[in-house]
């Protein structure tokens, strides 16, 4: 093989190692995804939510009970038939009024506060559902994805080792200018196909590529790249 035939083999190893190694990026990525993560944390927060307002509903309700027990008290005094002043009387009967207002307030903000429960119930359950499936599938994919890196591994090892096999039978001259020209260019080597480097797609004199065939190494005039004549 001559030496342009080398570099362009060369070339091909490199653009493929450079797709995998691409490839394997995207895999690291969605290896990475926090997406699961994420609805897990929204349902610990959600349940920590639905904690707080259960504490709430137990202190409403133990405040309820506390006042339909003082109205209670306050009933037994007004009909115990013991008091028999009447403004005494008056009195213990507006009382009961202020504390009914005071219930019915309570009992609506203990309805405010069930409600509020249930609906964070509700969601809790339709995210744990969501979660389930979100894990079954985040399983699935990771299985494949962990199978799909190990093969793109292996692979990107087997195309170093090809390279380094193919470095050490091209002359150091020519691996130093193939080197060189890819520091400004993804491709340092161009075909040249009907007399025209495939590079900037310029026609060719016929002495230089056919120099470029008979194995020399012969840069195109317009890109600068090394021809390579199949
Ligand atoms: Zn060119």
């Amino acid at each position: 093989m001559n030496s342009p035939a080398q570099l362009y083999k060369l070339q091909q190893i490199d653009l493929e190692f450079q797709r995998k190694r691409q490839a394997l990026n995207e895999i690291e990525l969605q290896l990475n995804d926090t997406s699961l993560a994420t609805a897990k944390s929204d349902l610990a927060s959600k349940k920590a939510q639905l904690a707080e307002v259960e504490k709430k509903q137990k202190g409403a309700e133990w405040e309820l009970e506390d006042l339909q027990q003082k109205v209670k008290q306050i009933k037994d005094k007004l009909y115990g038939g013991t008091i028999k002043n009447p403004k005494e009387l008056i009195n213990l009967d507006l009382g009961i009024k202020e504390l009914n207002k005071n219930v019915r307030k309570k009992e609506d903000e203990l309805l405010q506060l069930m409600s509020e429960a249930e609906d964070i119930q509700g969601n809790i359950r339709s995210d744990n559902q969501k979660l389930e499936g979100l894990t079954e599938e985040w399983q699935r994919r990771q299985q494949t994805l962990i199978q799909r890196k190990s093969e793109v591994e292996a692979k990107l090892a087997s195309l170093h080792e090809d390279r380094e096999e193919l470095t050490k039978q091209i002359s150091p001259e020519a691996l130093h200018l193939y080197e060189q020209i890819r520091t400004t260019k993804e491709q340092a080597v161009a075909k040249v196909e009907r007399g025209r480097c495939q590079g900037c797609h310029i026609t060719l004199p016929t002495t230089q590529w056919q120099k470029a065939k008979a194995g020399n190494l012969v840069q195109c005039d317009s890109c600068n790249r090394i021809l390579y004549v199949e």
